[in-house]
C-alpha cells in the first residue's frame, strides 16, 4: 500500500510516522518551501488522549526523548485584572502535558520522506481505484490513498467536500513568545488563565523543557535533530471585534492596548522575540456532509478545525492520525479492504471531530469576552 499525505503539520506527520513504523510506504507533500519557512513554534497542551495517540505513532525508542521534551502543567485558570489582582476564574484547574509545536514537528519529521514546495492543487480518482494528486510545481503522484492533512484551508477538502467551508469567527489575536527568565516569576499565577483590561484579554502559558530539546536528542536519540530552544512564555492577546493592527507590528499593537498595565506584563510583551510574534485569526471547520468512502480522506484541521481556545485541535488531529494508522495497517495486512478501513475511520472521526469543534466554540466567549 502507498499513502500520500498532503500537509506536514502535526496530524499528517504523526500519521506518516505511524505508517512508516508499520512498514507502509508513505510520502508527505508540504506546500511551504521549507519546514521552518514561517512562524510555527507555539506551545500546545496535550490531553491524555492526544498524548497516547502521539506515543503510539512514534517508535518505542523515541518515547524517552518525548518524555524529556515535554512537561506536566497544572494551572489554576484565574482571571486577573491588568494589575494582576484576581477577579474571577475561567473554570476548574487543569492538568496537561505541554509541548512545543516546533520541537514536536522536528521529532515527527525524522526519517520521513517530505517533499517541500509541493502545494497540492487537486486530484483525480483513477480507473483502477487509486488516486493521482496534482501539485502546483511538481509532477503528479499516485497512491492508494490520499490523506488531506492540509489544515483549515485544505485544498483536498475543497475537492472532496466543497460544501464544507471554514467559518471566520471574527476573532483575531496576536501571539508572541518571550524567553522565560527569573524576571517573570511573579507572573506564574496568570499561566493558564487570562489577564483582562482595556477590552482585550491576554493569555499566558509557560513552556519548560525537562532538558533543552537539542541536548535531549543528542543524549537519547542521536538520529533526531531538535531545535535549540529554551524555556519561554507564550502570550496571546485576543483583540476586540474591530481589532486591526494598522501600521503597527503585532508586538507594538499588543503593547498599545496595555497602557498602565503591570510592569511585568508589559515587560513580557516588550521582550518578545519579534520573529515569533504574529497576528492570527480564528476560523473553524465543522464536519457535516459525509461522502462515500474512497481513496481520499481528511484528517485534523482540514475537516474539524477548532478554535485554539478549546485546546483540542492538535489533540484531535493526533487522535485521527492514530486511528487512521490502525485502520490502514489492518488493510495493509489484508485483514480488511481499504475502503472499509477508511470508512470506519471516517465514521468515528466525524463524531468526535464535530464534538471537538462544538466544545472549542463553547469555550470561546469566556476566553475572548470581557472579564
Ligand atoms: C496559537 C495556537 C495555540 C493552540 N493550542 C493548542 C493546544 O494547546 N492544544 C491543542 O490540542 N491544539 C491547539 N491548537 C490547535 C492546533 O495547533 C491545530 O489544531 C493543529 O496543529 C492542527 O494540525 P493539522 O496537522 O491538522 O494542521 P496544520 O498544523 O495546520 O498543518 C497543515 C499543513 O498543511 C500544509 N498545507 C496547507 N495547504 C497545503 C496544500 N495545498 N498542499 C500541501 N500542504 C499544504 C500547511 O503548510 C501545514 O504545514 C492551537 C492553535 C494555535 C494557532
Amino acid at each position: 500500500m502507498r499513502v500520500a499525505v498532503a500537509g506536514a503539520g502535526l496530524g499528517g506527520l504523526c500519521l506518516a510516522q505511524g505508517l512508516r513504523g508499520a512498514g507502509v510506504e508513505v510520502d508527505v507533500y508540504e506546500r511551504d518551501p521549507a519546514i521552518t519557512a514561517r512562524f510555527q513554534g507555539y506551545r500546545l497542551v496535550l490531553n491524555p488522549v492526544g498524548l497516547a495517540a502521539l506515543r503510539d505513532c512514534l517508535p518505542d525508542r523515541w518515547h524517552a526523548l518525548l518524555d524529556e521534551v515535554v512537561s506536566d502543567a497544572y494551572v489554576e485558570r484565574l482571571v486577573l485584572d491588568s494589575q494582576l489582582n484576581k477577579i474571577g476564574e475561567l473554570g476548574p484547574a487543569r492538568h496537561g502535558t505541554v509541548v512545543d509545536r516546533h520541537v514536536l514537528r522536528h521529532l515527527l519529521l525524522t526519517g520521513l520522506t517530505v517533499h517541500t514546495g509541493a502545494a497540492l492543487t487537486g486530484y483525480d480518482v483513477l480507473g483502477d481505484g487509486r488516486v493521482e494528486a496534482r501539485f502546483a510545481h511538481r509532477d503528479p503522484a499516485t497512491a492508494d490513498l490520499l490523506v488531506g492533512a492540509d489544515g483549515v484551508g485544505s485544498a483536498v477538502r475543497s475537492a472532496l467536500s466543497p460544501r464544507t467551508t471554514p467559518t471566520d469567527t471574527g476573532v483575531r489575536f496576536v501571539i508572541g513568545r518571550t524567553p522565560l527568565t527569573e524576571e517573570f516569576a511573579g507572573l506564574s499565577r496568570a499561566y493558564g488563565g487570562k489577564i483582562a483590561g482595556n477590552g482585550v484579554s491576554l493569555l499566558l502559558g509557560a513552556t519548560r523543557f525537562r532538558t533543552p530539546p537539542k541536548e535531549a536528542a543528542e543524549k537519547l536519540a542521536p538520529e533526531v535533530t531538535l531545535p535549540d530552544i529554551r524555556d519561554y512564555v507564550r502570550w496571546a492577546m485576543i483583540l476586540p471585534p474591530d481589532g486591526s493592527l494598522g501600521d503597527l507590528t503585532p508586538q507594538e499593537a499588543a503593547l498599545a492596548r496595555m497602557p498602565g498595565w503591570h510592569p511585568d506584563v508589559r515587560a513580557l510583551v516588550e521582550q518578545a522575540d519579534p520573529d515569533n510574534s504574529t497576528l492570527l485569526s480564528i476560523r473553524v471547520v465543522q464536519p457535516g456532509e459525509r461522502w462515500a468512502p474512497g481513496p481520499v480522506t481528511l484528517l485534523g484541521d482540514a475537516i474539524h478545525a477548532t478554535s485554539p481556545t478549546g485546546g483540542n485541535g492538535a489533540n484531535t488531529a493526533l487522535r485521527d492520525a492514530d486511528l487512521l494508522r490502525r485502520c490502514l495497517i489492518e488493510a495493509a495486512e489484508g485483514r480488511r479492504n481499504l475502503l472499509d478501513a477508511v470508512g470506519d475511520y471516517e465514521r468515528q472521526m466525524f463524531t468526535y471531530g464535530a464534538e471537538a469543534v462544538r466544545h472549542s466554540l463553547d469555550a470561546l466567549p469566556a476566553i475572548a469576552g470581557p472579564a
